[in-house]
């Protein structure tokens, strides 16, 4: 591992952290991406949710560039077709499905075609800074290594690598709840007495011996049915959770596969489901919520319903306000104004006081009502083009990342095919 500086270090190979690295290292940056698992693609390959969404919104395509790239490149390797992601629900859908081993394998593929240095199995221990470059201390499987680069983008969803820099996050008093997402077989899903089942499962929730969120989302009138239904696919609440450090997430993980074997051996007792399989569980529990960062701008609900475009706007997000709750009914939403399309600037990217550090991603400066539309995976990839492209241009030019002219950043994007407000 030579000790030369990077020009880009991108800490968190998920959804945003793999665009962010290929976006630098095709214009040429030194770029290193240190990711802790062994695959790249977080929660969508990690955690199963392998359906990003959204890149278009009012009639038009809003969410371009290296993501769509990577997910089109997916489906077409697939043999899948698109669905026509034209029609305006405003919100959540239409969503693409993807190949969760192909797009693994294509995150590998794009990375390295750019020339990025991946390291896996890695992560970071302290993250320094002196004589005006980042000197992260990383812990390999074989012990502690620095190394060095010149400006840093936390894409670990968590704020860690900012937490770790000593700069301020904010963790909301409740986050949402985590899922475990799984693959059911073994029973005909249209045969089964969904009334009978979920009122099985409300008395066995009444009784205490499960929990409403072991088989849906709805704590006013715990049901089973979701669960059935989707296979087990993001049907679950894993209630009370803490998942930005390795003793809450572990938590976390032992909760989800201890939820998910109580609901398991219960159905197996009920008509209909006596041969029930699992088989597949997402190696991780996927995360809705933890920390996000204090950012030089908050995005607030009221900027991301009115679609606010900032002068420094870098990137869409589109998709409706989706919070999941560990009361009532599980989940609310509503979309963005008729017409708006929201968007996200520098500013949020930017934790206050830092020099040459960004965030892309789930914990992106917002309050937490924006922040459960922002999460999605089309925002946070094109977060993380965005957030790459800035790093690179600040990196080439020597100067700060918030000093980047906007219109060096636009004329990147745009020629790397984003779509910049
Ligand atoms: C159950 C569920 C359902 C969802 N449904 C949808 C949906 O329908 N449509 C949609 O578009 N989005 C959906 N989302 C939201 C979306 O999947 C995530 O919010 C988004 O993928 C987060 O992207 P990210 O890049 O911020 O983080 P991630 O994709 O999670 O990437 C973070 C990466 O950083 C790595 N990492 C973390 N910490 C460290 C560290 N300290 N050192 C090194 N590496 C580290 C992780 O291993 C991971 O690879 C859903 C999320 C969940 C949990």
């Amino acid at each position: 591992m030579p000790n030369e500086p990077y020009d880009v270090i991108v800490v968190g190979g998920g959804t945003a952290g793999v665009i962010a690295a290929v976006q630098a290292g095709r214009v040429g940056a030194r770029t290193l991406l240190i990711e802790k698992n062994g695959l790249l693609g977080g929660t969508v390959t990690a955690a199963g949710v392998s359906y990003p969404g959204r890149f278009h919104g009012r009639g038009r395509q809003v969410v371009a560039g290296i993501g769509w790239e990577l997910v089109t490149r997916c489906v077409a390797e697939a043999g899948a077709a698109l669905p026509d992601c034209t029609t305006d629900t405003g919100s959540m859908g239409p969503q693409i499905r993807i190949n969760v081993p192909l797009y693994a394998a294509l995150c590998d593929e794009m990375c390295l075609d750019a020339g990025v240095a991946l390291w896996l199995h890695t992560m970071p221990a302290a993250v320094g800074r002196a004589d005006g470059l980042w000197r992260p201390s990383v812990c390999t499987k074989t012990g502690l290594c620095e190394v060095q680069g010149k400006t840093l983008i936390d894409c670990t969803g968590d704020a860690n690598v900012v937490t770790l820099a000593g700069f301020e996050v904010v963790r909301p008093e409740t986050v949402q709840p985590g899922t475990l997402s799984c693959r059911l077989s073994g029973y005909d899903a249209n045969a089964l007495d969904y009334d009978a089942l979920d009122a099985a499962f409300a008395a066995e929730v009444a009784a205490g011996r499960l929990a409403h969120g072991d088989g849906g989302w709805n704590a006013e009138a715990p049901q089973v049915r979701r669960f059935l239904r989707t296979r087990g696919d993001n049907a679950n609440h894993i209630l009370g959770i803490r998942a930005e450090d390795s003793a809450g997430r572990t938590a976390m993980e032992l909760a989800g596969r201890r939820a998910l074997l109580r609901v398991y051996r219960w159905l197996r007792t009920q008509p209909g489901l006596e041969n029930l399989r699992i088989d597949w569980v997402a190696p991780e529990a996927g995360v809705r919520e933890t920390v996000v960062i204090a950012g030089e701008t908050t995005i607030t609900e009221r900027d991301y319903i009115a679609g606010r475009v900032w002068d420094d706007s870098l990137c869409y997000a589109m998709y409706g306000i989706d919070m999941h709750t560990d009361d009532g009914a599980g989940v609310h939403g509503w979309p963005p104004e008729e017409g708006k399309v929201p968007t996200v600037p520098r500013g949020a990217l930017l934790p206050v006081g830092s020099e040459n550090l960004l965030v892309a991603g789930r914990c992106v400066s917002s309050d937490r009502v924006a922040n459960s539309a922002l999460r999605v995976e089309g925002s946070c990839l094109a977060m993380g083009q965005a957030a790459g492209a800035v790093a690179a241009l600040a990196a080439r030019n020597d100067i700060a990342v918030g000093a980047v002219p906007m219109a060096d950043i636009r004329d990147l994007l745009t020629e790397h095919g984003a779509v910049v407000p």
